[in-house]
């Protein structure tokens, strides 16, 4: 549970007022120019070329940006120096790492500090052959899950593009090796930011270079919203959060489920199946004695039947704020067994990171 170092890091002050066209991400109708994180090279080059710079300075600004890192246009040091000294208050857009947490399975949790104060978590998950990021969608959540210390924290505010790419970027430099995979499942429900998401997957995939398939983004479901994703044809896996195998189980558990039935959340997962030809996967926090008993995996596979769809259990990780208890590992297997029985495709999946209070669910941006 003890932290083992923290660090500090520098990053560039506040974006300032400059006229824009209003044609790029980075031109702005407001005189507010936003930070240079998350443009593309396009957007970069053209902003380039507005300051009176040529354009491959603007592939230069790329690569420190999303290569090399840079947190401050004043680091960039093939740009001239009277360049740099008029441009320097023009943000970049990093977050500063505030708090840094090492588990006994290398698992690191970050609390990163934003503009304007807030502070969200992020997580850095090693193996051998991956390194992937647990990424937050907004600071706090606004769904008030019962079992999960992020939704008791209450919601603040979505995060912004380039606060998203932010986190990848922290933990890649922080280990010193690229991130191969992302998945949305840190603070926040993604596809309530779905604008921002949504861009911040591209970016991370065109800017970054990851493979959309290594994207996942987790949802408690809304009701629309995964047809509304869609529609935008990305590549990433969808992982929905059911947790329970009937409607009146489900709402005691997700508050925030009561205007949208299990029957219709279960029908738009098809369609998005259907519609897009990628894969779906139900996560399920297995709950002692709430969700976890047989007839409840006879329930829930009475609803998966004939779809082709992966069940993913995860076995409840503690939180200070509830009193529900992880289930033993023989009423774990009882419930892997019954939905194999019904030819339901399961896995059990151990959250990595729980002694430095980074495993899922356990996410609140408490201060140090
Ligand atoms: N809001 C999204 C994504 C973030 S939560 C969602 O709910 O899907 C990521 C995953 O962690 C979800 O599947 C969530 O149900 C799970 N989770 C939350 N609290 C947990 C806890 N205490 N133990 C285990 N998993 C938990
Ligand atoms: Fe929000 Fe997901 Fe936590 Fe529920 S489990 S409160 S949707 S972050």
């Amino acid at each position: 549970m003890s932290p083992i170092s923290v660090s500090q890091v520098q990053s560039s002050g506040n974006s300032r007022g400059v006229n824009q066209s209003g044609r790029t991400a980075i031109a702005v109708e407001s005189g507010q120019i936003p930070p240079l994180l998350g443009a593309s090279l396009a957007e970069l080059t053209e902003w380039v070329q507005q300051q009176g710079q040529p354009a491959y300075r603007g592939k230069q600004l790329y690569q420190w940006i999303y290569e090399k890192g840079v947190r401050s246009i004043s680091d960039i040091s093939v740009f001239s120096k009277q360049w740099r000294e008029t441009v320097a208050n023009i943000s970049i857009g990093r977050s500063t790492i505030h708090y840094r947490s090492v588990a006994p399975d290398a698992t690191v949790k970050y609390l990163l500090k934003l503009a304007d104060g807030q502070i969200i978590e992020t997580v850095g998950i090693p193996t051998e052959k991956r390194l992937t990021v647990c990424v937050s969608a907004q600071v706090g959540c606004a769904m008030g899950c019962d079992f999960c210390a992020t939704g008791k924290g209450g919601f603040k505010r979505n995060l912004a593009k380039h606060e998203i790419v932010d986190q990848v970027l922290t933990v890649q430099q922080d280990f010193g090796r690229r991130v191969s995979h992302i998945v949305f499942m840190g603070m926040g429900e993604p596809l309530l930011n779905s604008d921002n998401v949504v861009a911040a997957v591209k970016c991370l995939n065109q800017d970054v270079g990851i493979g959309q398939r290594n994207i996942t983004i987790s949802t408690v479901g809304i009701r629309n919203r995964i047809r509304q994703l869609a529609e935008h044809h990305l590549q990433v896996t969808l992982a929905v959060s059911l947790h329970a195998s009937n409607q009146r189980l489900r709402e005691q558990l997700i508050p925030s489920a009561r205007p949208y039935p299990l029957d219709e959340l279960v029908a738009e997962c098809k369609e998005y199946v259907q519609s897009t030809r990628r894969r779906l996967s139900f996560e399920y926090v297995l709950l002692a004695g709430v969700n976890d008993l047989p007839e409840h995996a006879s329930e829930l596979a009475s609803h998966l039947r004939g779809f082709q769809c992966h069940v993913n259990l995860i076995p409840y990780n503690p939180i200070q704020e509830a009193d529900y208890k992880r289930p033993t590992p023989n009423r774990i297997n009882g419930f892997v067994s019954a939905l194999k029985e019904k030819k339901i495709a399961v896995s059990v999946r151990y959250s990595r990171g729980l002694e430095a209070d980074a495993a899922c669910g356990q996410l609140r941006a408490s201060e140090v």
